[in-house]
């Protein structure tokens, strides 16, 4: 029997857990569904991902009124995907004047938001619900400079000062996407890295940098953190808690970008790949949440970067679901 597209069939809402992990810093997770965190200042409040659309927004928005009565000035896309950024509109009501981005996520938001948007409502229905309230791509009101460390040119680095914290926002190298951006709390070694680590959930690679990957985990392992706020998955805490996430997300990356490599150089076809994936991958990752739903765009992208295709294929609507009557059909 062939799956149902993506996380169609996935219509169970999660519960959703707001908890504060130091003075300033919050972390809104919801059982490996996206995350959010919120970094609560004297003066402005920062939200790190605006969750998928305004409505869910305003549901992040209460669990911060439960809190604290500040303006939400900042909202941080760590990258473009739709789920992260396009809840951003309902933050505006809030006082936001800032939506922060990297040069690269604003790149990619100019060369394929617009599908993007379209291939992420079609794969998390649950997740759009309420779609037509999102009013249009997001936007960045402010950009981190250009300057690539893969490329070992300094990255663009800004700090925010919400009164009483100070936010430092930079992207630490290439790996979920090539605009990812992290916000790093020093004083309470709180990390928000976005969907460059996960865990016990599904990471999603289709249109990764899986080869620079590695040691972009490792320049965030070099901070140290106390606590981390994933992409996906439950909030760790001790910094044995946020290597764990670390080497999750290394050891997956690293398995999927391995049998890649092993199935370009044998000249496989993407479906001898798929099952040449499966074998390293279904016994370790098979029970985590979103795995079936992200295999398939893992392996494509692992496959094409494995055979040189440096510039991640644009995912459509229907590539999607060509890829996926392939794969899991
Ligand atoms: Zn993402």
């Amino acid at each position: 029997m062939s799956k149902a597209f993506a996380s169609q069939a996935d219509l169970a809402d999660k519960k959703i857990t707001f908890e504060q992990l130091s003075p300033h810093c919050w972390a809104y997770t919801a059982e490996g569904d996206p995350n959010s965190g919120v970094i609560i200042g004297d003066q402005f409040i920062m939200v790190s991902d605006a969750t998928a659309t305004p409505a869910m927004a305003r549901d992040l928005i209460a669990r911060i009124r439960t809190v604290s009565d500040k303006p939400i000035k900042y909202v941080l896309l760590t990258h473009y995907h739709a789920v992260r950024v396009l809840g951003a509109s309902a933050y505006f009501a809030e006082g936001a004047t800032e939506v922060i981005a990297s040069q690269g996520t604003y790149e990619l938001i100019v060369e394929r938001g617009a599908e993007d948007m379209q291939s992420e409502m079609d794969r998390f229905p649950r997740l759009f619900r309420n779609a037509e309230s999102v009013p249009g791509l997001t936007w960045p009101t402010m950009v981190i400079g250009g300057g690539d460390p893969v490329k070992g040119e300094v990255p663009g680095k800004l700090t925010v000062d919400l009164g009483g914290v100070k936010v430092q926002i930079w992207s630490p190298g290439h790996g979920h996407t090539r605009g990812d951006t992290i916000a790093w709390v020093a004083e309470e070694k709180v990390l928000f890295s976005g969907d460059l680590v996960e865990y016990n959930a599904g990471v999603y690679t289709g249109d990764a940098q899986l080869e620079e990957w590695p040691a972009t985990l490792e320049a965030l392992r070099a901070l140290q953190a106390e606590a981390l706020v994933p992409g996906r998955g439950e909030a760790m805490k001790g910094n044995a808690q946020v290597n764990l996430a670390l080497d999750y997300t290394k050891r997956w990356v690293e398995t999927l970008y391995r049998c890649g490599q092993e199935a370009a150089a044998a000249n496989m076809d993407l479906k001898s790949a798929m099952a040449h994936t499966r074998k390293a991958m279904d016994p370790v990752f098979g029970n985590v949440f979103i795995y079936e739903h992200c295999l398939p765009f893992d392996v494509s992208r692992a496959y094409d970067e494995a055979k040189g295709i440096k510039n991640p294929r644009i995912w459509t609507a229907e590539r999607d679901k060509e890829m996926w009557a392939a794969l899991q059909g």
